[in-house]
């Protein structure tokens, strides 16, 4: 560029000695020599002065102002430290780094929005194909009964109880998918209470025996808990999570035992549910827990599984602070598990509120 710091420093320095000689020039005892030494020395000085001036401190930032904005255009961040901008007092670096984090933060937010899109993209292809697949079989077999099977006592029922079960997976299906988005959205808040998780374990046992019972295997507690287990969390919601671990651990073991059991640690509990089932392959662990991934899509359809029941687990949990964890072996089994904060017990809180209430009562008198 012809207009750099050199330049502008040496039309600038011309200048200035031709304005100080022509100055000096109007004292009549200064001698021509003078001149031409007071010409080159304020040439000299205002031309370094200047020169050094603009090249460090305009110039130069100046470029680095223009190497940002082009390595920005080719989305390139990597570049430049994003320190605090604060800390500095030359204003020129400071725009530099103000311009350099506002396009980083921009481009952030173009790429989240990117990302969001395409998820929800892809969440709509998955529930449309998920709709998609029950209603279809039991349009199938409505149609075909329809079409004269009706007539046929034998291919009647079993028609009838096909559609059935399509249409129950379609409820279950719609259940899940209402029930995750609206603790997405936060209509579902969480009401914390205190109670007892070995009580709930034996509800969530007991409700479960049956499909249980009907593969062959076992279900218990790991250990004997005598006492209550007291936490600090949504009972009901809770009470889902571990629904929905145990009938995983049902539906992909086919021998041997699920068992559910609690370490109490500090001022924690850890919860887990524990199975001698398939298993799940390291390379799925991370993704079971996003919607609609199954590791073997025939057999959870199969088995009546929505693909969303590890994802209202997550999100239930992550609404209390916590998250559940998993490690598997194939062919071994799964131990799925999530930590809860200790809670008190009833007559703990009654304890409690009595001390409350004596020293409100110590205050007044
Ligand atoms: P699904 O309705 O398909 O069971 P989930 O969200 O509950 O959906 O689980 C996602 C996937 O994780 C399942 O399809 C299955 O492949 C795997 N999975 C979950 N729990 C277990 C388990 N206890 N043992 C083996 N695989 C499991």
């Amino acid at each position: 560029m012809f207009l750099n710091s050199r330049v502008v420093a040496l039309v600038l320095a011309v200048v200035v000695a031709a304005v100080t000689t022509a100055f000096l020039s109007l004292v009549p005892e200064v001698s021509d020599q003078a001149l031409l030494v007071a010409a080159l020395l304020s040439f000299a000085a205002t031309y370094l002065l200047l020169y050094i001036t603009f090249e460090f401190l305009v110039f130069k930032e100046i470029g680095e102002i223009y190497k940002v904005l082009n390595k920005m255009r080719k989305k390139d961040f990597s570049f430049i430290d994003a320190g605090d901008s604060s800390n500095t007092n030359n204003p020129l670096k400071r725009i530099n780094r103000e311009i350099y984090n506002y396009g980083v933060n921009r481009n952030k937010e173009i790429e989240d929005l990117r990302r969001l899109e395409v998820f929800r993209r892809e969440f709509l292809a998955d529930v449309s194909h998920e709709l998609k697949t029950p209603v279809f079989a039991a349009q199938g077999f409505v149609h075909t009964l329809l079409d004269g099977a009706v007539d046929d006592k034998k291919v009647r029922m079993k028609f009838l109880k096909r559609a059935a079960k399509s249409l129950d997976n379609l409820d279950s299906l719609i259940h899940d998918l209402l029930t995750l988005s609206q603790i997405e959205i936060g209509e579902i808040k969480m009401h914390l209470e205190h109670f007892d998780i070995v009580r709930t374990a034996h509800e969530v046992i007991d409700q479960l025996e049956n499909k249980v019972e009907k593969k062959g295997l076992e279900i218990g507690l790991d250990n004997e808990y005598p006492d209550p287990i007291f936490v600090h969390a949504d009972a009901e919601r809770i009470y889902r999570v571990l629904i929905n671990l145990i009938s995983n651990a049902i539906k992909y073991t086919h021998k041997g035992r699920i068992d559910l059991g609690f370490e109490v640690k500090g001022n924690e509990v850890r919860v887990f549910v524990r199975d001698t089932g398939v298993g799940i392959p390291t390379e799925d662990l991370d993704r079971i827990f996003e919607r609609f991934f199954r590791v073997d899509k025939s057999r959870s359809k199969d088995s009546g599984g929505t693909g969303l029941g590890l994802a209202i687990v997550k999100h239930i949990l992550e609404a209390h602070d916590t998250h559940v964890g998993v490690v598997s072996t194939v062919n071994k089994g799964s131990v799925f598990s999530f930590k809860l904060p200790i809670g008190q017990s009833t007559e703990e809180m009654e304890e409690e509120a009595n001390q409350e209430l004596e020293l409100l009562e110590v205050k007044d008198a």
